[in-house]
């Protein structure tokens, strides 16, 4: 289906995209397109105007704040985070999970702000995200701010950006010999998930995020007091898991019961814990 008429405006600063979106009702930040275009052309969503970030050059980069904070541009492409050496470096999960996105045209074209900006709650970054214990820099008319990654995520297709509002980065803490790991049920190999779990783990504690059971990615925080206190094995991770799709309140679809994806999660937070455990650098690695 064609588009209909959209008035179409490409900024060369951030100032500039910002004072866009603050300036136009009806303003919607255009990254990669590979969401937005498609729910245009679905009439799901008609923006008065489309402020394209394509030529912001200062939000494509991934590097390392002073304090050591991996920063990931909010226009950086999955291709972008596959190639980083400082990924690579700093976090490579996120490079591992990018590489599983959609297919290669979503993957040169898409960015990690469109990712967690559409919060399609079946999307593959924000459960690795609030795992990882990101932050997420907004940038409005008024300044700049930054939240939590569980303060980002406020249900579907709803975020802390508000009208006006840009993300302009995500910043993630460097593994500093924590593991982390990623798992989940996917329709078709490169498909959208069932459901998914991000876990990373270092002698400090454990993070484990799932995804698609919710509105919004769901912390296991019982998983997580249980695996941080107990020994590693794998039966002692089976066992920290018991109980966590008791907890869950997921939808039921065509694609999956209610009941086969609170399954599919507890399976899933087992698996990503394990990967995370045997990927960790510490004392008792
Ligand atoms: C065939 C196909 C398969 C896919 N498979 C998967 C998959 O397996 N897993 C997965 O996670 N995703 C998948 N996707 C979605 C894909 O990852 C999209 O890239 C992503 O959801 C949106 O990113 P984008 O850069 O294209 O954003 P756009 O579509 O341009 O924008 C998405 C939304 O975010 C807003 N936005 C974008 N950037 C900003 C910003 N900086 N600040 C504020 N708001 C912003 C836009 O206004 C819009 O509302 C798939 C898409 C397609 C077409």
């Amino acid at each position: 289906m064609l588009l209909r008429e959209v008035e179409y405006v490409r900024p060369s600063s951030v100032e500039e995209a910002v004072s866009l979106l603050a300036g136009h009702e009806g303003a919607r930040p255009l990254a990669g397109g590979q969401t937005l275009l498609n729910v245009m052309k679905a009439r799901a969503a008609s923006p008065e105007v489309l402020v394209d970030l394509a030529d912001l050059h200062d939000l494509r980069t991934i590097g390392f704040s002073a304090d050591g904070l991996l920063e990931i541009g909010s226009m950086v492409t999955y291709a972008q985070l596959i190639a980083s050496s400082e990924v690579e470096v700093a976090r490579p999960i996120l490079a591992e999970v990018a590489a599983t996105i959609g297919d290669v045209q979503v993957r040169n074209r898409g960015t990690v702000g469109g990712n967690v900006c559409v919060a399609d709650p079946t999307n593959h970054i924000p459960p690795l995200l609030v795992a990882l214990g990101a932050t997420f820099t907004i940038r409005g008319s008024q300044g700049e701010r930054t939240v939590s990654a569980e303060d980002f995520f406020l249900g579907v297709y709803v975020t802390a950006v508000g009208e006006g509002e840009l993300l302009t980065k995500v910043s993630v803490p460097p593994s500093s010999g924590a593991g982390d790991g990623f798992s989940g049920l996917t329709i078709g190999k490169h498909g959208t998930y069932i459901a998914n779990a991000a876990a990373t783990v270092s002698d400090d504690g454990a993070r484990i995020a799932l995804g698609c059971v919710a509105a919004t990615p769901v912390r296991a925080t019982a998983m997580e007091e249980r695996v941080a206190n107990g020994e590693f094995s794998e039966g002692a991770v089976r066992a920290a898991a018991e109980g966590l799709g008791g907890v869950l309140d997921p939808p039921s679809d065509v694609h999956g019961s209610a009941d086969f994806r609170r399954h599919v999660a507890e399976v899933s937070a087992i698996r990503a814990v394990l990967q995370a455990v045997s990927r960790r650098k510490g004392p008792s690695a």
